[in-house]
């Protein structure tokens, strides 16, 4: 590699968590790798992302690297309670008495993605994976022997596999031709964080709550969630609304005092608009089956189910997968299969998620009368029936389950 001293068989573009989880996966595999990242090592990614963490995306991560699935669960709690509100009446409410999951992992666990971030470059220091920061990928050319990436400080790199990790205006993904094809209208969301030191595990009264045409918030949707030292508020924005006047720190002072109450009136401790496509790149591959698409570069989900980081893990494990077996591979056409198979699972898997993602987009925001009319059934019928209490708790997240798992075809 004339880049760099370190010779290594896979770079990884960006370390957010998706790059982070690839180097860690590589590694469990055996197989050396660095990341390039464009920004410097002491950024500001305060301003929580993802929170809600999913089981098997624990165990991941308890797999890639001993003791980090279990030091999230450690670091995050887990709400017993769901609760939802229709019109400010409550239609749901059901706690339940453990957390679910198997052996150390709970369901899920809500830890702010600052927290994650920071337990992988923990886990990346103690196993010597580089990150080489300030180090953007400026060009990418593939080759059918490996891949030639240039960075934005004029190095050269030579290397047989490039993961692209790099977030949702992926360079590695405009590199290799790839497009995003999806939904291009933007939807937007006010998401604030509002500290509350006092907020862990002890407190047996701590709930999820999704208020639906919240009269607090003269009328839209409200989603309230705990997390370890705070809550997570998401506003939905209604047709006519101007986000950003809306996110004002005056406005969502607000806000918070008619949601939740005076007392966290001075607790805003980070307010954004969040503006999401629903899109996926039409090929997470390149021609020469070398350089593989991962995360936000890949896909961009609309945020209900919380899918977004959870299936970029997921990409990261199976990327490392494929890559470790096509390196040993002895001959061409079985390397180039696995890369090939890593795209079909996990393209199958973003078109599973943004389906998922897209009912609930419609169902919460869409203007078919039919589903209109069936929430306000559904919260009339709440009083003498929880099963419909319990579609309207469940239904802003789109569909259970987890994307089908893909196979070659092979009989
Ligand atoms: C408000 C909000 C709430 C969310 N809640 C959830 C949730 O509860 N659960 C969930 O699963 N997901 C959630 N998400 C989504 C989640 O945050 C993202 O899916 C996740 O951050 C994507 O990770 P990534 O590593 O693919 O991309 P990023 O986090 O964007 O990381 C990309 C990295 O690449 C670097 N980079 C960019 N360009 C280059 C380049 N040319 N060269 C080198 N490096 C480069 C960037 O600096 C960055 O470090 C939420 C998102 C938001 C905004």
């Amino acid at each position: 590699m004339s880049g760099d001293p370190s010779n290594v068989p896979v770079l990884v573009a960006g370390a957010g968590p998706v790059g982070m989880t690839t180097a860690l996966a590589l590694h469990a595999r055996g197989v050396e790798t660095a990341i390039l990242e464009a920004e410097p090592a002491d950024r500001d990614r305060s301003g929580s992302r993802a929170i809600y963490v999913h089981g098997s995306t624990l165990r991941t991560l308890e797999r890639l690297h001993s003791g980090l699935g279990t030091n999230l669960v450690d670091e995050g709690l887990v709400w017993p309670t769901r609760r939802t509100l229709y019109r400010g009446k409550e239609v749901f409410n059901r706690t339940y008495d453990s957390p679910g999951g198997s052996g150390d992992i709970p369901h899920f666990t809500s830890v702010p993605q600052v927290v994650t971030e920071q337990y992988m470059l923990e886990a990346l220091a103690d196993i010597g994976v580089d990150i080489h920061w300030e180090t953007e990928v400026s060009s990418v050319a593939s080759s059918p022997d490996g891949v030639h990436v240039e960075t934005a400080d004029g190095r050269e790199w030579e290397t047989d596999y490039l993961v692209g990790a790099d977030g949702g205006g992926s360079t590695v993904r405009k590199e290799i031709g790839s497009n995003f094809e999806g939904d291009q209208s933007e939807n937007a969301f006010i998401i604030a964080d509002i500290e509350d030191e006092g907020i862990d595990d002890d407190h047996p009264d701590l709930e999820r709550l999704f208020h639906y045409d919240a009269p607090e918030a003269d009328g839209r949707n409200v989603l309230l969630v705990p997390f370890t030292g705070g809550w997570r508020l998401d506003i939905q924005c209604i047709e006519g609304d101007d986000p950003e006047e809306l996110s004002s720190t005056e406005r969502m002072r607000e806000f918070v005092r008619d949601i939740m109450g005076e007392e966290y009136a001075d607790s805003l401790q980070w307010v954004s608009t969040y503006h999401f496509l629903q899109v996926m790149a039409d090929s997470f591959v390149d021609e020469d089956r070398r350089v593989l698409l991962a995360g936000e570069a890949a896909h961009l989900l609309a945020p209900f189910g919380a899918r977004g980081m959870n299936s970029g893990i997921a990409d990261a494990d199976e990327a490392a997968s494929a890559i470790a077996v096509a390196l040993n591979a002895r001959t061409e056409a079985v390397a180039r299969d696995e890369v090939e198979l890593f795209a079909a699972r996990r393209e199958k898997a973003a078109e599973y998620n943004l389906d998922a993602a897209g009912q609930a987009l419609e169902y919460l925001q869409g203007k078919d009368p039919v589903t209109i009319l069936r929430k306000e059934a559904a919260a009339e019928l709440a009083d003498y029936f929880e099963v419909a209490g319990e579609w309207l708790d469940d239904a802003p997240y789109g569909p259970h389950g987890a994307p089908p798992i893909v196979s070659t075809g092979n009989y």
